[in-house]
């Protein structure tokens, strides 16, 4: 735990340098042809850094450097239990650095210091641990073979991987693809989102420090469109993963089909239903955590549980719990401890948000609590917590990721309807459903079409489960032993004996 205080982090933002190059081959560089942009803060509007604006030639630089290292065998054919040990100090070093890559994620993307401190810093680095502890305690199989044959069933490393990552939690995202794609022997070729590059950035000195072969980790900042399709175009990249929004992901499923036919696996959107029954056990806890799974991280959470369904016959008693437990989340300075609802990550994210906000109150949903821009004197960019009551699940404010603090209170009268309309959605990421009926919990939960399912809570899980999507949330997951399928490639081996 540190004791750093609000003035504590302000200085250390003002001594803090920045580096923001890419990283190739083991080196920082700028990018070929020179450009570079601006990394500018949600908190107060300031530029933090120059960021170099990588390109095609970039991308062809970094694929031959993640290729050579890859071929070499240093990194992809070093045992097991050694490319365990490396990965543990990768993970130790991101932890012994925690308080200077919690400080980069929070002055780039705006979210509070104590959530990139406790939580993206910490989740970040037991991805690559959990996964490194993994490897050398993985076996391969042997066929039920005749007698005069032995078919061995092997997993080898895809190769080349590149990895696309968004904004919302930069650096765990980053790591929940790193874990696994470097475990497994692959080089990589990481772009962060242009929105929240720094720590990723970071990161990549830090692989070299604990031993990982230069050249297996490579870092391009830079746009989706230039930098990011040049990867998912690539003939040499031989699995594409991803996290961000379903628009993207479905266009780098094109990208694929048009070039080599690289593997590509998608953490998409999400428009989570958050199902109250009547009778759920504690109605307390449950308002507690829906006001929560909205605010959290400003609610730019892939799974928010942006949709709450109520049954009527607890509504009235129901929702003053949520708006009272929403009013425990306020925004604030992000680098202030006690601050739990930080900046949203740039003024298109802004507009984005509040641009609902105006569609909700358009197509007569009522604002129960918030539905203002707030601290507009600091410079930065905050948004206050918001529900919305008497949404119906065809507004546009329940169909669409609204990807901010903006509830929609749905309401339902059986089972049966609470199901239908949580599965309403071209999304199916997560849901919750709370209610004290063991039967009901567990009969919702199977007709529930999400890749998570949450009983009596919301948002449970850890680095032993599977996470990913259901419908157009996404194919493949993160998270858990079924992660290495993604970076490996199963090979038959039959031997004549
Ligand atoms: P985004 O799709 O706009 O961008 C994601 C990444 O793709 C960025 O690095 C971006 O530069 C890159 N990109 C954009 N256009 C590209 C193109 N044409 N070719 C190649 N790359 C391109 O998403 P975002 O705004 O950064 O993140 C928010 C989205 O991420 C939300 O939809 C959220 O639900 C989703 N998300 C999903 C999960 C999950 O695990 N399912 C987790 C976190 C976030």
């Amino acid at each position: 735990m540190t004791t750093l205080t609000l003035a504590d982090w302000q200085q250390r933002a003002r001594d803090l340098r920045i580096e923001g190059r890419a990283f190739i081959q083991g080196e920082y560089t700028t990018s070929s042809a020179g450009a570079s942009f601006d990394c500018i803060s949600p908190i107060d509007g300031r530029v933090l850094a120059q960021v170099a604006s990588c390109d095609e030639a970039d991308a062809n630089r970094a694929v031959i450097s993640a290729r050579m290292a890859f071929e070499s065998g240093a990194w992809s054919r070093m045992a097991p239990a050694k490319r365990k040990a490396t990965m543990i100090r990768f993970a130790n070093l991101l932890q012994s650095n925690a308080e200077e890559l919690a400080l980069l994620e929070t002055l780039d993307m705006g979210k509070p210091i104590s959530d990139s401190l406790n939580i993206d810093i910490p989740g970040s680095a037991n991805a690559l641990r959990w996964s490194g502890e993994a490897i050398d305690k993985i076996y391969d199989e042997v066929a039920a073979t005749p007698h005069d044959q032995i078919g061995m069933v092997t997993r080898e490393p895809v190769g080349l991987v590149a990895a696309i990552v968004p904004w919302n939690f930069p650096l765990m995202m980053a790591c929940w693809k790193l874990g696994p794609a470097l475990a497994t022997g692959n080089s990589v070729v990481l772009k962060p989102s242009e929105k929240s590059p720094l720590t990723a950035i970071r990161v990549a000195q830090l692989a070299i420090e604990a031993g990982i072969p230069a050249g297996v980790l490579n870092v391009l900042p830079g746009y989706g469109h230039t930098v990011g399709k040049a990867l998912a175009l690539h003939m040499d990249v031989d699995t594409l993963v991803f996290t961000g929004s379903t628009r993207v992901a479905k266009q780098l499923m094109i990208y694929a089909g048009e070039s080599n036919m690289k593997r590509v696996w998608l953490e998409a959107g999400g428009k989570s239903p958050n199902i109250v029954f009547a009778d759920a056990p504690d109605l307390q806890a449950a308002a507690q955590s829906a006001a929560s799974a909205i605010a959290f991280n400003q609610g730019e959470v892939c799974t928010a549980g942006s949709r709450l369904l109520v049954e009527s016959s607890v509504k009235e008693r129901f929702l003053p719990m949520v708006v009272e437990a929403l009013k425990g989340w306020k925004p604030g300075n992000p680098l202030d401890p006690a601050t739990n609802v930080g900046a949203l990550v740039d003024t298109q994210q802004l507009d984005t948000v509040l641009g609902y906000i105006e569609a909700g109150r358009n197509d007569g949903a009522q604002v129960l609590i918030g539905g203002q821009r707030t601290m507009q004197e600091t410079g930065g960019l905050y948004v206050e917590p918001t529900i919305f009551d008497g949404v119906s699940n065809a507004m546009k404010i329940a169909r669409e990721e609204i990807f901010g603090p903006v509830l929609s209170v749905i309401t339902f009268d059986t089972a049966a309807e609470a199901v239908s309309i949580a599965n309403d959605t071209p999304y199916g990421l997560a849901a919750a459903v709370w209610t004290a009926d063991l039967s009901k919990a567990h009969l919702t939960a199977k007709a529930l079409r999400a890749g998570s399912v949450w009983v009596n809570q919301y948002d449970g899980g850890d680095m032993t489960a599977p996470f990913g999507g259901f419908k157009q949330s996404g194919n493949g997951r993160d998270k858990s032993l079924h992660a290495f399928d993604k970076y490996t490639e199963l090979k038959a081996t039959w031997i004549k004996l």
